[in-house]
C-alpha cells in the first residue's frame, strides 16, 4: 500500500442512498410483480433497485422518480460441466442489450455496455477467485439472502478476501437475490447497499458504485468514517464487534464483552502502516449482537 489515497473521502455517511442489486420478477423466476418490486423496496426506504432477471433486462427506468430510481440492468447465467456455474450481476444495461440469445453475446453487451458486471453467489455457483479474476468482473456478492435459504450458501467473504490479498480491488456486494420465495419467509431487506452518490440518478449511483463509494450490510450502518493525520475513526450503530481487516491473520479490532457494545473507534492507520509495509489492503467490518455484519470495500486505493 504504496499511495494513501482514501476510498470515502468528503462523504456523508448519512446521507447515502439504500440500494439493492438483485431482484427477480415474475419477468423470470421471481415471486412478486414488477410493481409489487417497486412498492415493496420504496416503501421499505429504498432509494434504487436494479430488477435483475434472468437473461432478460425488465424495462423499468423510465419509473424512476426524484426519490427512488430505477437501473435497468439483468443476471446472465451460463453452466458449466462439473457441478459448476456462473451467474453475473450486470448493473446498468443500454437499451440494445440482446435478452435471451446466448451468454457469450450477453456478457459481450455488458462490457460494452459498461454494465456494472458482479460475479453472483460464488459459493452457491462454485466460482474459484481465479475464474472471478479472469473476468471483467467489477465485484462479487458477499451475502446473497437466497442462497442463505437455498442451501447456506450466501457467503462470498474468502473469495474476496482472496482477491483483495493478491492485489485486486474487487468490489464487495450484499443482495437480497429476491425471489419472492421461500413462501412465508421475508424475501427482501436481508442484504444490501449503501452508496454516497451525490444524487439519486442512475449516472451518479453508478459512478459511486463504480468508484467504491459504498459499503455492504445485512443489518448494521456506518455513520462515519474519516481519515485525518493517519488515524482512521469509525462511528457506527451499536457492534458487538469492530474489525479492521488486513490479509489473512492481520487485524486490529474492539470485540465486546457479553451485554456491552461499541459505537466507535480509532485506528493509528500510520502506525500500523509503518509496522507492515507490504500489508495490500485494509476493510472495515463490523457485526451486531443479533450477527448481521457490514463491510466497507478496501478504504486505500
Ligand atoms: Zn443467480
Ligand atoms: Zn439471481
Amino acid at each position: 500500500m504504496k499511495k494513501l489515497n482514501f476510498r470515502y473521502a468528503g462523504l456523508n455517511f448519512d446521507k447515502f442512498h439504500k440500494g439493492n442489486t438483485h431482484i427477480h420478477t415474475t419477468n423470470s423466476d421471481g415471486g412478486w410483480s414488477p410493481d409489487e418490486a417497486i412498492a415493496r423496496y420504496r416503501d421499505a426506504g429504498y432509494g434504487f433497485i436494479a430488477v435483475t432477471d434472468h437473461n432478460v433486462v425488465t424495462r423499468l427506468e423510465d419509473r424512476s422518480t426524484k426519490d427512488f430510481c430505477l437501473i435497468d440492468s439483468v443476471e446472465i447465467d451460463r453452466s458449466g460441466p462439473g457441478w459448476r456455474t456462473r451467474h453475473v450481476v450486470c448493473i446498468g444495461v443500454g437499451k440494445t442489450f440482446p435478452d435471451r440469445t446466448t451468454f457469450a453475446k450477453m456478457h459481450a453487451a455488458a462490457v460494452r455496455d459498461r454494465a456494472i458486471m458482479v460475479v453472483a453467489h460464488p459459493h452457491w455457483s462454485g466460482n474459484s477467485v481465479a475464474e472471478v479474476l479472469r473476468g471483467p468482473y467489477a465485484g462479487v456478492e458477499l451475502f446473497n439472502g437466497v442462497c442463505y435459504y437455498l442451501n447456506h450458501r450466501e457467503d462470498g467473504v474468502w473469495l474476496w478476501d482472496e482477491a483483495l490479498r493478491t492485489g485486486h480491488d474487487l468490489l464487495g456486494f450484499a443482495a437480497d437475490d429476491n425471489h419472492g420465495r421461500p413462501p412465508g419467509v421475508k424475501p427482501f431487506d436481508l442484504g444490501w447497499i449503501m452508496v454516497g452518490a451525490a444524487r439519486l440518478d442512475r449516472p451518479s449511483i453508478l459512478k459511486a458504485i463504480r468508484a467504491g463509494q459504498f459499503y455492504s450490510s445485512t443489518g448494521p450502518r456506518f455513520h462515519a468514517i474519516e481519515f485525518r493525520d493517519g488515524k482512521l475513526s469509525v462511528r457506527c450503530t451499536p457492534s458487538k464487534h469492530i474489525w479492521l481487516n488486513g490479509p489473512t491473520w492481520s487485524v486490529w479490532r474492539t470485540n465486546c464483552p457479553d451485554g456491552q457494545l461499541a459505537e466507535e473507534r480509532t485506528f493509528d492507520v500510520a502506525e500500523i502502516l509503518a509496522k507492515y509495509k507490504d500489508l495490500p489492503f485494509l476493510r472495515l467490518e463490523i457485526e451486531d449482537a443479533q450477527g448481521r455484519r457490514a463491510w466497507t470495500n478496501k478504504l486505500f486505493v
